[in-house]
């Protein structure tokens, strides 16, 4: 008899969970993994450590490059999924191939989210979202220059913190993304924005950027225009608005989705051979009569395990881990669960 192909579409901490819960739980199934990325999975939250000296993405591989071999997972990179055909169980490729799966985990996670007033300008902007985008944004900046930070985020501002360590300027615009995905209540954000000061973040509120332009020659690269005619000047210019789940190769397949892919908290899909894991989905919460997002490296670690249990027999409801709410810790500077890992 074939063996049963899983295939697992996203090569991060989710669907890097799956495949290691997978192989454990049946030895002889065929499991391939697909991903957009060039490399191998690393650890992306070690990203901001190309400010420490970090230029060699082996560094930061979660496993040794053999490991995909040593447990027979065939690592399709550079392969992006067009679309998925859920009632011929079929998988289309952008070079127009197409794979045939026995069950599917839809791990694709998200993506950095942009405010439509700002997408012409996307090239003239610095993003983090991957090792080679880490390394662009750090040739960028010369020692000592100036980031200019829309928004904010905890991944951004996670790279704030090491900016200021390593010598940096951060500028930071703030607007109701800065503390995503934390839900900060009205009479908390002063006292958040104050901590962001502490840090050494320069916090520049009530503005909103409309257009970004290229600096004039002998000035800083880059100048962030608000709305109110203001202006800025430095040396990159990094939107951070939280994430937007990668669905829409999924929008043709006949599975639920809203924001995100929806699932039951068995993180199965509304098909019966598809489950989704990570910052791709959505979760039904009972206690919240409604469907939420999980975050942070355990969590989404947790349910690409919970996933591929399920996928091969169990019947396991995901329980989100973390405590998440945003502190100020005991230096005055802000403390959140997502920075832990
Ligand atoms: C730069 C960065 C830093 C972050 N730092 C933190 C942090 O410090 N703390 C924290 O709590 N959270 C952080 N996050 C949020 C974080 O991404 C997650 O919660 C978690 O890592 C998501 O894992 P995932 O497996 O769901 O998706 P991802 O790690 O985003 O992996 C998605 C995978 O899907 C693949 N994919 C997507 N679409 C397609 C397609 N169409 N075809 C083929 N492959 C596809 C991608 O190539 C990739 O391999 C960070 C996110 C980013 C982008």
């Amino acid at each position: 008899m074939e063996a049963i192909h899983n295939v697992i579409i996203g090569n991060g901490s989710a669907g890097n969970g799956a495949a290691v819960t997978l192989r454990e739980r049946d030895p002889d199934c065929r499991i391939t993994i697909i991903t957009m990325g060039s490399l191998p999975f690393y650890n992306r939250y070690d990203l901001p450590r190309v400010f420490r000296g970090c230029y060699d993405w082996r560094e930061i591989l979660v496993h040794p490059l053999s490991y995909y071999d040593d447990q027979n997972i065939t690592l399709r990179r550079n392969s992006r999924v067009t679309d998925v055909d859920g009632r011929n169980r079929a998988i289309v490729f952008a070079h127009n191939e197409t794979m045939h799966y026995d069950r599917l985990l839809v791990c694709a996670g998200g993506q950095g989210y942009l405010p439509e007033e700002l997408s012409d300008y996307r090239g003239l902007m610095n993003s983090f979202s991957s090792f080679e985008a880490a390394i662009s944004t750090y040739k960028a900046l010369p020692a000592g220059g100036t980031l200019i930070m829309l928004g904010g985020d905890m991944i951004g501002l996670d790279l704030a913190r090491t900016l200021i360590d390593t010598g940096y300027r951060v500028v930071l615009l703030t607007n109701e993304y800065t503390f995503w995905p934390h839900r900060v209540a009205d009479d908390e954000r002063d006292g958040f924005i104050k901590a962001l000061e502490h840090m050494g973040i320069e916090v520049v509120d009530g503005v909103r950027p409309v257009t970004v332009e290229e600096g004039e020659a002998g000035k800083p690269a880059r100048r962030v225009i608000f709305e109110d005619g203001g202006d800025i000047l430095g040396d990159v210019a990094m939107p951070s608005y939280g994430l937007v789940p990668t669905a829409e190769f999924m929008l043709g397949s006949g599975v639920d989705i809203e924001r995100g892919m929806l699932v039951d908290p068995m993180l199965h899909t509304t098909d019966e051979n598809i489950w989704a894991a990570g910052d791709v989905c959505q979760i039904w919460s009972a206690e919240d009569n409604a469907y939420r997002f999980y975050y942070g490296w355990s969590n989404v670690r947790l349910m690409g395990e919970v996933a591929a249990r399920n996928v091969t027999g169990a019947n396991e409801a995901f329980e989100g881990l973390e405590d998440e709410r945003l502190r100020v810790d005991r230096k005055g500077h802000l403390a959140s669960p997502f920075w832990e890992h």
